[in-house]
Formats: structure tokens, sequence, C-alpha cells
């Protein structure tokens, strides 16, 4: 058996220990004699599992007793029809700040239910940065104030919020949940497609606020309405339940092996460093974002030519280091370094990179 160093932006690498814990446990799950991919949902073993999953995700993230975690379908995506709908009932009115892709289409989005304002943007320059945000500039009766925390295609991420008092912050952290702590109670709603940095596809994570929970509007499609998975523990109908499981075992590999999310930060630094640290002394490769809002999960980079950018995937792949070419919107290369990539996989990248430099310099 012959594992890569996998840099896809997702579904991306999941921890080698837990995949280990899977395929013991895949025939007989505990004594169960079943698979989890083939228990009742309703069953008492199952339940046990999606409890522990929650719980686990509540002390890890360090969750407020007053907040919902559901456990969803639909991937982020969902997230960015399913928010206006359950949120954008008061005033109708919510702001973005447009930093890529994910978060222009959840504005887009939104702006088909009621009336979604751009309070910044950074297309201008490819979206390698973050705007400076000004309050003054917010909507004051918005219902929902929406960022992209952690932009998976751009490289760029928030490392200081927007301030915006009693108005709901809303965040998309697809590509950054459980990298590193995050002070939950400063934001309304929370979510997340698992398959970045928590576990295979399929589940979508949802951290709500009580209090925002029961104001959908009346054409919201009873699966989209929050207050329908909230009051049934996600079990309105069938969860994703193997995804579930094995976001279960990261969780409890992140809290029991690694330490908690302050020791995953240490390591999310540690490697990105090694990466951004070798860019910027390089004469052939360099980063594309502006320095101070790099993210520690996707880290995009380019060289001068295009035909260099295909040469450098092409060998990098045969020496087992996988999907970095970068998105087709902004070329190059991107190495997406979650939680599961371990530091030896980026320190052998860059040995590979530096390597390549002197052969093609
Ligand atoms: C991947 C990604 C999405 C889309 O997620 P799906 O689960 O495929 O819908 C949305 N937002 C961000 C930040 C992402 O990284």
């Amino acid at each position: 058996m012959k594992r890569v160093y996998n840099f896809s932006a997702g579904p991306s690498m999941l921890p080698e220990a837990v995949l280990r814990r899977a395929a013991d446990e895949m025939l007989d799950y505990q004594g169960s004699g079943q698979s989890v991919m083939e228990m009742s949902h309703r069953s008492k073993v199952y339940e046990g599992i999606i409890g522990s999953a929650e719980s686990l995700l509540r002390e890890v993230m360090n969750i407020p007793d007053n907040y919902k975690v559901l456990f969803l379908q639909g991937g982020a995506s969902s997230q960015f029809a399913m928010v206006p709908m359950n949120l954008m009932t008061k005033s109708g009115k919510a702001d973005f700040v447009l930093t890529g892709q994910w978060a222009t289409k959840a504005y887009k989005e939104a702006a088909r239910y009621g009336e979604a304002n751009v309070v910044a943007s950074s297309k201008d320059q490819t979206f390698c940065y973050i705007p400076e945000l000004d309050p003054a500039t917010f909507t004051k009766d918005a219902d929902y104030f929406h960022i992209c925390m952690n932009n998976t295609i751009y490289g760029t991420r928030f490392t200081k919020l927007p301030e915006t008092g009693d108005v709901p912050l809303v965040a998309d952290i697809s590509s950054c949940i459980l990298s590193e702590p995050i002070d939950v109670s400063k934001f309304g709603v929370l979510y997340a497609g698992a398959q970045k940095n928590m576990g295979p596809a399929g589940l979508t994570v949802v951290i709500i606020r009580e209090d925002l929970i029961g104001h959908a509007m009346d054409i919201t499609p009873t699966m989209f309405n929050y207050q329908t998975h909230a009051d049934n523990g996600s079990m309105f109908n069938t969860p994703p339940c193997y995804s579930i499981y094995i976001s279960m075992l990261v969780l409890d590999w992140i809290k029991n092996t690694i330490g908690g999310l302050e020791e995953m930060k240490k390591l999310n630094e540690k490697k990105a460093g090694i990466l951004y640290g070798y860019l910027d002394n390089s004469k052939m490769f360099r980063g594309t974002v502006v320095p101070k809002d790099r993210s520690l999960m996707n880290v995009p980079f380019v060289t001068d030519s295009d035909e260099l950018n295909a040469k450098f995937v092409k060998e990098a792949e045969a020496a087992g280091f996988v999907n970095l070419k970068g998105h087709r919107s902004v070329g190059g290369m991107r190495a997406s370094i979650y939680n599961a990539m371990p530091i030896e996989g980026v320190e052998k990248l860059v040995e590979f990179m530096k390597k390549f430099e002197e052969e093609n310099a």
C-alpha cells in the first residue's frame, strides 16, 4: 500500500488514525455485528454515535448552551438559501462582504429572497485580500451580516471580525472549521460542509443561536427550516449516518491525539509557516495573497510561466504530491493543508519545490 500527500481543497485528507479505526470497525461496530453504514439511525447504538459527535463538537469548539448543533445535508451551498429563508424575515435586509466565489454565491442566493447589500468586495484584485470594513457603511437594521471566514479558492481569511453590534454575524466556515479556536458567541450562525476539515462529504454542520430559530418565511420547505431539525435532534429524516460517524472519529482525534484546537492551531501555523516561508524566499514561486490575510488552510502560489506551472503540477503528482493544480479561476497551484495533512507532507513538498526550482532555474 502506498498513500500520497493529498493537497486537495476538498474532499481532502483524513487523519490516517481515523481511517484505520474506521477500517477496524467496518464489519462489526463495537460488538453490534453491523457496520455503521447498515444500522438504523433510530437504533440505540446509532444514537450513541450521533450523541457523541455532537458532544465532542460542543466540547472541542466550546459551543455555548444557547446554540443548537444541526447535522444536515445539502452542503454549504444549501445554506446560501437556508440562511436567508430563516433569517431574512424582519427587515428583509442582509449585508455581505464579497471575498471570493463562495461569498458571492451566498450573496446572489440571498438576493432572491430579500434586499442583499454588498458592503465591500475584493474582486478588483482577484480576491487576493480581505477588504477593510467600515461599520458606518453597514445596514443598521439588517437581519444578518454574512462573511466567508476562509476563502478556499483564493487563500485569504478574516483575522478580525466585523463589528456588527446587534446584527447577527453569519459565517461560512467550511474550510476553516476546527483549524483553530473560534469564539462561537460572536456569531448568530456558523455553517460548514464537512468535507474540507471535518469528515467525508455529505454532512453539513450548522451551529445556530437558539433565538434565530423559528422565524422562517412561510414559503420555506420543511427540510429547509432550521426549526424542523432543531426540534428533531437532526433526526427529522435519515441523517448522513456514516459521515457523522467519521466526523465523530475526527473530533475524537482532535481532542485526544492532538489535544484540542489550541494545539491544532499551533500545528497549522507551523505547517503554513514552512510553506509561506519558502514562498517568500523563492525566486521561482510566489504566494498570490497579501501576507496579512493569508489562509492557514489554502495556499495558492504561482510561477511566472503557465508552462512551468503545468510542469510542476505534473512532476509533483508523479512524486506523490497530488491535487496541487490551482482553481480554474486563479490558475497556478494551490496547496490545501488542512488539519489531517501531516507536517512531513509540507516539509517534503517544500523539499520537492526547492529541487524543482534548482532544476528549472
Ligand atoms: C467548499 C466550499 C463550499 C461549498 O460546499 P458544498 O458542501 O460543496 O456545498 C462553500 N463555502 C466554502 C468556503 C467552501 O470551501
